[in-house]
């Protein structure tokens, strides 16, 4: 069936299969008027010493989400070739045009990296990269870990997380994965539309696949980021590529048991919220009030709590719109 597809346009400047560490691109053509043979290039560095497990790294799927690139470009410059045993594939901003505008989506294509694969090689720009780590980067890796935060109109607690899936030991090998990421939370995550995800492509690939949410707004905290960098160290040492123990600090285990964790607005407006992230709420607790801006005299839409649990995430700017999600509950396990 891929013998159907066209071969990728993406030219690599690293060898994947060459011992040491390598910092190139992954050379995307693309011809438009500023540039007629131009090209975007998507900074890929490869650490690799002999044979054994490799591990593939991502940050900036959405361009506006900091901790995972301020990790992974960090790594990629610290991390030395004799303390890895098999390879390391780090690609720190995965929709790089989006990275680079400082936005969810691409600026070429509006393309939504997490909502692309399996990509296509004919496609759109988005769709190139997506397809590359389809059919090129992820059947390399043993474990996967993609760096998610809010972006800039959602706020998390960090949490590393890792998907319900059919295939009971696979989702016990994530969920081993989360617990040695250690973040300050560990998630069994439900998502709303899972089909076009990477997650669900690398899934489907039968990889440990583990995500993370580490705060938001569009920008990154000190406490968020030394939670990133322990944690993909942490990973690495779990699946055996770096020497030494897993260095845990307590989680607290969240659990998404329904599409009851979501609440949505109905209406636009300014926002009040009522919780901070982080805070219990019981079921039909008022979590946030939307304030009509085109009048006085309106009362407030209220955002009430589903289940009972603690506010995990939560609309980030001042105003919202209709349809916006407000905010999220998880439980505690
Ligand atoms: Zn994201």
């Amino acid at each position: 069936m891929l013998s159907m597809l066209r071969p990728t346009p993406i030219v690599p400047t690293v060898d994947f299969d060459r011992d040491g560490a390598q910092h190139g691109f992954l050379r995307l053509p693309y011809s438009r008027d500023d540039s007629a043979w131009g090209s975007v290039m998507i900074p890929i560095c490869v650490i690799r010493n002999g044979t054994g497990p490799t591990a593939l790294l991502t940050g900036g799927n959405h361009g506006d989400e900091y901790e995972g690139p301020l990790a992974l470009f960090e790594l990629a410059r610290t991390l030395d070739p004799k303390d890895v045993s098999g390879t390391v594939i780090i690609v720190p901003a995965m929709n790089y045009p989006a990275f680079q505008a400082g936005t969810r989506t691409s600026p070429i294509d509006r393309g939504n990296m997490n909502r692309a694969f399996p990509g296509r090689p004919d496609g759109t720009v988005t769709e190139k990269i997506a397809d590359y780590f389809q059919r090129e980067l992820l059947p390399r890796a043993n474990i996967v870990l993609d760096f998610h935060s809010g972006g800039r109109t959602l706020d998390f607690l960090p949490f590393c997380a890792a998907h319900i899936l059919p295939d009971k030991t696979q989702e016990e090998k994530a969920f081993a994965a989360v617990e040695a990421f250690s973040a300050p939370y560990s998630m069994k995550m439900l998502e709303i539309d899972a089909v076009g995800m990477y997650d669900t492509a690398a899934e489907d690939l039968g990889k440990v696949f583990v995500t993370t949410e580490l705060g938001g707004g569009g920008t990154s905290r000190a406490h968020t980021v030394r939670v990133a960098r322990r944690g993909v160290m942490n990973v690495l040492r779990h699946a055996g590529i770096v020497a030494g123990e897993v260095e845990t600090t307590p989680t607290q285990w969240l659990d998404m048991p329904s599409g009851d964790c979501f609440s949505f607005a109905e209406e636009g407006g300014m926002v009040e919220t009522l919780v901070d992230l982080g805070d219990p709420v019981k079921e039909g607790d008022v979590v946030a009030c939307i304030h009509a801006t085109s009048r006085t005299g309106q009362a407030p839409q209220e955002i009430r709590a589903k289940m009972t649990g603690i506010l995990t995430a939560r609309h980030f700017p001042g105003l919202i719109k209709a349809g916006d999600c407000a905010a999220v509950i998880a439980v505690e396990v």
